[in-house]
């Protein structure tokens, strides 16, 4: 009978570790590992991206590149892990209960943003989180012509200066003008509670940061709390009232709950944290990866970030050792010693760093064409063919 592994999600992580634990079985010459794939679509949405229009075309369809690799694909939402029986309880595509037995199991379901519990988000904030959300604000920014010119109209706040937050409202400015005209006076307000622009970043960083915010005129308000978001506009913490019809919310992000009924420990950002091979402690057949996985990435002290740059090398890894347990391979211990920033500042270009501490190497259009070459090829899923997928997908081969 054959052998199961079992991956939630088909993201970043879950992709490579398909791909992955493929690879190692070619390798071993196995062909009675079946590796199937749990998740609501067969395609990798490509969320890097979702701050950038026609958001609609931005995923990539999966099902070339499993059918090539004997990859089985499962439509349907994972509910609860029931590690006794070693099995999944999961809502078919048709919203029927399912149940479906693993021998390995890989976690893989990604995360979601956190609204903290701020009054009115829901109703009436916006996000570029997932591909819905995504759409739904892309929707109602083409639908801003149509209602009457207002300082609120041509406003856009964002709420959180993260990452997210820099890379949508550096790209804004372009995008506003683009839908409401050049003459137009817009507003894009980045709201946040840290005291200086980019707090999370080395100082070069910061200081291109604030360099591309003034030339294109986004306005940042620190050391801000977002208290109510309403239909008109945001009320800060200190009664500072600003007016507008797009209030986006960037600002937390959380793992998946799958899993909350394990007793394992998990971390500020609700991840599993992970054994070197990233197993789940205490469940030796249940490994957690991509954005489910708190993980060290070398012997420094440093930990993956709930990135897909950490995400893609993290599923590759799981993927292996998820099957090197099955076939009585070697396991490897996850590693990932590089670590590159690169952050799209809208019209005014990119910054490219390497390293933790961020040391700047390319700027304005020579980093935004790393940017893009980044976005629009490396992070996308290997051709449907089992060499060139086979290469990629072996965790130790050159990455970033
Ligand atoms: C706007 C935005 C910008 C970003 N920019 C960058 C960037 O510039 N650089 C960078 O490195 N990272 C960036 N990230 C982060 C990056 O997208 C994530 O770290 C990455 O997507 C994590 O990959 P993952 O496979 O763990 O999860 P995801 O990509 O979220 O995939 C999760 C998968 O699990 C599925 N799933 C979820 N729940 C279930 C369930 N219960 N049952 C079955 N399937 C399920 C989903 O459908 C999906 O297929 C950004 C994220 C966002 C939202």
């Amino acid at each position: 009978m054959k052998q199961r592994i079992l991956i939630i999600g088909s993201g970043f992580a879950g992709m490579w570790a398909a791909v992955s634990a493929a690879r190692l079985a070619h390798l071993q010459g196995n062909t009675t590992l079946e590796i199937a794939v749990l998740a609501p679509q067969p395609e990798l949405r490509v969320r890097p991206r979702f701050y950038e229009a026609n958001v609609a075309s931005l995923t990539a369809d999966l099902q070339p590149l499993f059918a090539e690799l004997d990859v089985r694909f499962i439509a349907g939402h994972a509910e609860r892990i029931d590690a006794g029986e070693n099995g999944v309880w999961y809502k078919t595509s048709a919203g029927e209960a399912s149940f479906l037995t693993y021998d390995r199991l890989i976690v893989a379901s990604g995360s979601h943003l956190h609204h903290f519990g701020i009054q009115g988000i829901a109703e009436h904030g916006f996000d570029i989180d997932q591909l819905e959300t995504a759409q739904r604000l892309e929707d109602h920014l083409n639908a801003l012509p149509n209602q009457p010119d207002s300082a609120a109209r041509n406003t856009v706040v964002v709420c959180g200066g993260g990452f997210t937050g820099i890379e949508l409202a550096t790209e804004l400015p372009a995008r506003l003008h683009a839908l409401l005209g050049e003459e137009t006076k817009t507003k894009v307000v980045v709201v946040e509670r840290g005291s200086v622009i980019g707090g999370r970043y080395s100082e070069e960083l910061r200081n291109e940061i604030v360099n591309a915010s003034a030339a294109l005129g986004v306005e940042w308000i620190l050391n801000a709390a977002v208290e109510v978001v309403d239909a008109a506009g945001v009320t800060l913490q200190d009664g500072t009232r600003i007016e507008s019809s797009t209030v986006v919310w960037t600002a937390g992000v959380k793992a998946s709950p799958l899993g909350e009924n394990l007793t394992a420990e998990r971390d500020a950002l609700g991840r599993f944290i992970v054994t070197p091979e990233l197993q789940i402690p205490g469940y030796n057949n249940i490994f957690a990866t991509g954005d489910m996985a708190h993980a060290k990435t070398d012997d420094v002290g440093n930990t993956a970030l709930m990135t897909c740059q950490h995400a893609i090398q993290l599923g590759k890894f799981a993927g292996h050792n998820a099957a090197a347990s099955l076939l009585g391979a070697p396991s490897l211990p996850y590693q990932q010693v590089n670590y590159v920033t690169c952050l799209d500042l809208g019209a005014w270009g990119a910054v490219y760093t390497e390293g933790w501490d961020q040391q700047i190497k390319l700027v304005r259009e020579e980093a935004k064409k790393l940017k893009i070459a980044i976005t629009n090829e490396l992070i996308y899923p290997p051709k449907a063919n089992r060499e060139v997928a086979f290469a990629a997908a072996d965790p130790l081969a050159k990455f970033v």
